[in-house]
């Protein structure tokens, strides 16, 4: 690596700290680009929703020891944070740091990066020019060179559409007025919105089930509020998780705790039912799927996952699972198809490594589109690029990974790569059960 040159890092997420963390650690140089005003800039939008990993598994051991010797203390590890209790007593400090914040970026957006007079089809002699990155601040573009780049931009900014084939349905632009993508904060901001109204929820995932157990929060105290629940799952039964065999708390709570609602059929659950089209109904909005309709729908909460954005790195060579849109190497481990369980094998600079020599795809959005990525993995991810790019070896190739299984296998048979009679998913056989 050209060591005169620093490390790009686009993206000012957790990931993307604690790249710069552990380049600080390594003494290689970097700059990181946020486009949003502060680094968290996602995590802030979800800053309401209390997470279901423990503190134990969100902080970064190289940021942590940065943050340590300023005399910062660690949280409890086992209490669990909010998204904005992540930015306050995690990000926020870390990106503060004297070692950090000289080199942070805010408002600004990355939109475009490529080899320097190179582009995407010339190949003689590309690994040895470097990358420049195109920024937009202030209404101005801006570029410098890097010696490698590191795409921590996550996928929460490309939040999916409600349209059962992956497009908007037929109309859905012209009533978005109705919908809300994401997870709206109920308790405070968005309540006049919701309250006393017919709101449908629409996906299968935690985002989903936060928004329907704070809609009942909301129900509690105005019971005109009615709650719609629509899937494509063939059972909702499959949208639980693993309750109380989950190897965290919080998250097979989640499952539980709307379960119990279903069962009391405080919750509308329309499954399977696939959006093709929204309607406008006088005030009101229907939602047509495949042979079937709900009537006089207030507001959408469009829960239904993100997707990567790809756009600015378009001239690199990069690659992307055809099916997930995550790093290729990544698909069998966590293809939604193929398993459910949190244990992902462990894995690094190996897995990870594009066809451009230098440039990463790291964090959310390593995983595409899969939904089950977690903090730990991201943070270990980086360590092994880091060490990668500082030349140690043995240590990028050492990964070391152990997740809380969720506590559900929901498909038994591996697509391709994973062979039963290895470990699998879950590092057992899931064989006839329905638990890991
Ligand atoms: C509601 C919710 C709850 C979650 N709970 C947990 C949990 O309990 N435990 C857990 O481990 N994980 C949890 N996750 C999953 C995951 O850990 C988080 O999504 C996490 O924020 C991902 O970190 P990241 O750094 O990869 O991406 P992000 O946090 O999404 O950060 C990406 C950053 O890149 C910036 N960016 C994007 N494009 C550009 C660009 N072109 N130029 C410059 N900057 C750009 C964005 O503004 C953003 O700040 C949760 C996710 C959600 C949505």
């Amino acid at each position: 690596m050209n060591n005169q040159l620093p490390v790009a890092i686009i993206g000012g997420g957790p990931v993307a700290l604690s790249a710069a963390a552990q380049l600080t650690k390594r003494e290689i140089s970097f700059v990181l680009l946020e486009q949003g005003t502060s680094v968290g800039a996602s995590v802030l939008e979800w800053g309401h929703i209390q997470m279901f990993s423990p503190w134990e598994y969100n902080i970064d051991s190289a940021a942590s020891e940065l943050l340590a010797a300023s005399g910062w203390i660690a949280p409890p590890k086992e209490d669990l944070p909010t998204g904005k209790q992540l930015f306050d007593y995690y990000l926020y400090p870390l990106s503060e740091l004297d070692q950090l914040k000289p080199f942070i970026k805010t408002e600004a957006k990355v939109v475009a990066i490529h080899r320097q007079g190179f582009d995407k089809m010339k190949s003689a002699g590309r690994d040895k020019v470097p990358f420049e990155v195109v920024y937009e601040k202030n209404n101005n573009i801006y570029r410098f060179e890097a010696s490698a780049v590191i795409d921590a931009t996550g996928t929460w900014n490309t939040l999916n559409p409600i349209g059962a084939s992956g497009d908007y349905a037929n109309q859905e632009v012209n009533l978005s007025s109705h919908i809300h993508y994401g997870i709206p904060d109920l308790t405070v901001a968005h309540a006049n919105r919701y309250t006393d109204k017919t709101v449908a929820v629409v996906g299968s995932g935690h985002s989903a089930i936060h928004a329907i157990l704070m809609l009942h929060e909301l129900k509690l105290q105005h019971p005109g509020t009615t709650i719609h629940w629509i899937l494509r799952k063939q059972a909702i039964e499959d949208v639980f998780g693993g309750g109380e065999l989950d190897g965290l708390p919080a998250r097979g709570a989640l499952g539980s705790r709307v379960a119990k609602l279903v069962k009391e059929g405080v919750v509308k659950v329309h499954t399977p039912f696939s959006i093709q089209a929204l309607e406008r109904a006088g005030e009101k909005i229907n939602i047509i799927g495949t042979g079937t309709m709900i009537k006089q729908v207030d507001e959408i909460i469009a829960a239904t996952g993100a997707r990567p954005n790809f756009t600015f790195i378009r001239e690199l060579r990069y690659e992307s699972d055809s099916s997930i849109e995550c790093v290729p190497k990544l698909a069998d481990l966590i293809d939604p198809n193929i398993h459910s369980c949190g244990t992902v094998r462990p894995h690094g600079e190996a897995e990870l490594r594009q066809p451009e020599h230098h440039f990463y795809i790291v964090g959310a959005k390593s995983y595409g589109r899969a939904p089950t990525f977690l903090l730990a993995t991201g943070y270990e991810q980086v360590r092994s690029v880091v060490s990668a790019l500082a030349g140690d070896w043995d240590s990028a190739r050492e990964v070391k990974l152990h997740l809380p299984e969720t506590g559900v296998c929901s498909v038994s048979r591996p697509k391709t790569a994973i062979k039963l009679s290895q470990p699998s998913c879950c590092g057992s056989e899931p064989l006839n059960a329905n638990s890991c």
